[in-house]
Order: structure tokens, then C-alpha cells, then sequence
């Protein structure tokens, strides 16, 4: 299947390719490094990038967007770039400028989905996690359906052709379907999602909602040293996914990615290795039986690698609810 194709309908019209590369890398990776995977994966074939203001590397995704444009490997209209609203930014006025400035950095006149990267609100400023005297990070109040009708605007304003959200529980999810003069419903929410926490209950109450859920840490996160213990486990080494994967003869990997697919979720990978990023492409290529789609459904845990504790105790924290 050609990945290009393989792509799922937004409840808005517009269509995400169902394989994204994700761009994050942990503080210790130079920024220039997404300059050189970014080009490598539009190589291999993947036309949906998921950037973020947080990961402060937009600027360097965005020259290897344009360098792959002008060599004529893709065009711009066959892309499908994703930027997030970073969490000092949800005051109302604040979000057009947020996007602006993404904009700005990834050199493009538009991006075609934009979503609001954590529920929890910091205080605004250049800080990416503004931090008293003690380090504790300094949180802001903001309603969530403000920033959502900033958000609307964006669309309105054909700055992003979707909006969306990431990091909602249903709680969350329903305050903004259920905001009276509601214009556009988010398209997606991007969690975390792999067979440890494969969001079951939340998946079926997007579905029901025609939300489509983007799952990230898909292969079990780069486990980077500020969010994730060093304890957690390593799911690509997970016996049962390992099993799965000799069986089809396919790796852990691609195993872990087409499990997504196959529930109907979009999901990303990050890759910094040219051979792997071919291989996460290869996904289009085979089935798992449902037998081994219960044997992968059986491997949950409600496992989460990444908690966000820093913020645990704002009334908007995410994770306490049960999805
Ligand atoms: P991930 O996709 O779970 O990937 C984890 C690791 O898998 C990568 O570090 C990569 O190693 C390795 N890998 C990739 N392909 C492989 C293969 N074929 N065989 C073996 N190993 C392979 O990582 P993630 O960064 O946590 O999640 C993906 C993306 O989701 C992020 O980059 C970001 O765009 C997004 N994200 C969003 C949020 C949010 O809050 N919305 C949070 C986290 C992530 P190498 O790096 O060594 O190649």
C-alpha cells in the first residue's frame, strides 16, 4: 500500500496520513539533528510530521521541509505537518501568535493540523516551564474552551486547516464538545498509546465522537532521563509483541506500529536510523491476524512512561481520571 494513500478522514473533511514521524528528541540530542531525519524520512516516504513549539527544533524541521520541497522530492500539498500550542500559550490571546511564530519557524503559510499540546496551563513567557525559587513549576489559569475558540479563529484565519488536541481526558474532551456555540470539535487527540497503555476506553469514546486518536511513544517512547525512569519497561523487548513479530516475520517494532493501524489509530514513529525508518514504512504491507491482535490487546497494563508529575496537582492534570 502506498503510505501516501493510507490516510484516515478528519471530522472536518480533511484526511491524515495514518504513519506520522515524529520529530521530538530529549534535551541532550543537537537540534540539528532533526534537520538531518527530517530529510531522511521524507526520503523513505513519510508525509505526515508531527513538530511541536516545545521541541524547540521547528526551526530545523522546517529547512528539511524546505530543502525537500525545492529538490523536488515532495511537494507542499502532499505534506501533512502538525505543530502544538505550547502550555504557556493557552491564554486566548495568545494563541495566534503562538502560531505565528511556529509559522515562522517552520517556514510554512500554513500548517494542517494544530493542537493543543498539554491541558495544563503555565505561566506565559519565554520559559518553555517557567519554575519559582523552589523549581516548581509556575502554573497559569486558563478555560480550556477560551483557548479553544483561539483555536477556531486559527482555522478560520486558514492559518492551520484542523485543530485538535492532545494530552485530553474524556473529561476534557467533553467540556470543549459540549461548549455552548461550539464551531469545530477537535479532530484528534494525540496520547500516548502502545500495547502497555492502549487506551481502549478512550479510543472508543473518540471514535464515537468521529475524534481520531493519534498515538505517540507507540514504540515505547525514547525514554528520555527528564520524563521517563530508567526502571520502566522496554516494550519492543516485550516477549509476547517479540513472539508476535517472529511469527509474521516482521520486527517488534513494525509489529507494535501496525497494531495502531489495525484499531484504527493514527500513529507516529520517531527514527533517527535510515534502515528502521524504511522498515516503520513497510507497515502497509501486512496483517496480524485477530488472534494476534488479542494477543497484543492482552498486553495491557495502563502502563505510562511518561506521567508529567511536574504538574500533578493542577485541577487540569490529565492522567488522575481514569481516561
Ligand atoms: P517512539 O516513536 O515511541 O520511538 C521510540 C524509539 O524507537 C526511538 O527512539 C527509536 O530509536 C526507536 N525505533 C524507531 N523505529 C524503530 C525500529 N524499526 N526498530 C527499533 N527501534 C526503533 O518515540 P516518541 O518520541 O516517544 O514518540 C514519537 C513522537 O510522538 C515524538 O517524536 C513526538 O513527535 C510525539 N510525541 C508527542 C507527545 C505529546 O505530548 N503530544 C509526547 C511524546 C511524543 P532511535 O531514536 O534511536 O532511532
Amino acid at each position: 500500500m502506498d503510505p501516501k494513500v493510507w490516510r484516515v478522514k478528519l471530522n472536518d473533511g480533511h484526511f491524515i496520513p495514518a504513519l506520522g514521524f515524529g520529530t521530538y528528541a530529549p534535551d541532550k540530542v543537537p537540534k540539528s539533528k532533526a534537520f538531518e531525519t527530517t530529510k531522511l524520512s521524507l526520503d523513505a516516504g513519510f508525509r505526515h510530521i508531527d513538530c511541536a513549539y516545545a521541541y524547540s527544533n521547528e526551526r530545523e524541521v522546517g529547512l528539511a521541509i524546505r530543502s525537500k520541497v525545492e529538490d523536488g522530492t515532495v511537494k507542499r500539498e502532499d505534506l501533512f505537518c502538525n505543530s502544538k500550542l505550547w502550555a504557556t500559550c493557552l491564554r486566548p490571546e495568545l494563541v495566534r501568535p503562538a502560531l505565528e511564530k511556529t509559522l515562522k519557524n517552520l517556514q510554512l503559510d500554513y500548517v494542517d493540523l494544530y493542537i493543543i499540546h498539554f491541558p495544563v496551563a503555565m505561566k506565559p513567557g519565554e520559559e518553555l516551564f517557567p519554575k519559582d525559587e523552589h523549581g516548581k513549576v509556575i502554573v497559569d489559569t486558563v478555560d480550556l474552551c477560551a483557548t479553544w475558540e483561539a483555536m477556531e479563529k486559527c482555522k478560520d484565519a486558514g492559518l492551520t486547516k484542523s485543530i485538535g488536541v492532545s494530552n485530553f481526558n474524556r473529561r476534557q474532551l467533553e467540556k470543549i464538545l459540549n461548549k455552548p456555540g461550539l464551531k469545530y470539535k477537535p479532530v484528534c487527540n494525540q496520547v500516548e498509546c502502545h500495547p502497555y497503555l492502549n487506551q481502549s476506553k478512550l479510543l472508543d469514546f473518540c471514535k464515537s465522537k468521529e475524534i481520531v486518536l493519534v498515538a505517540y511513544s507507540a514504540l515505547g517512547s525514547q525514554r528520555p532521563k527528564e520524563w521517563v525512569e530508567e526502571s520502566a519497561l522496554v516494550l519492543l523487548e516485550d516477549p509476547v509483541l517479540c513472539a508476535v513479530a517472529k511469527k509474521n516475520k516482521r520486527t517488534p517494532a513494525q509489529i507494535a506500529l501496525r497494531y495502531q493501524l489495525q484499531r484504527g489509530v493514527v500513529v507516529l514513529a520517531k527514527c533517527d536510523n535510515e534502515k528502521q525508518m524504511k522498515e516503520n514504512m513497510q507497515v502497509f504491507q501486512f496483517q496480524l491476524s485477530s488472534e494476534d491482535m488479542k494477543l497484543l490487546d492482552g498486553l495491557n497494563r495502563n502502563f505510562r512512561y511518561a506521567r508529567f508529575h511536574i504538574v500533578d496537582d493542577h485541577p487540569e492534570y490529565p492522567f488522575s481520571d481514569e481516561y
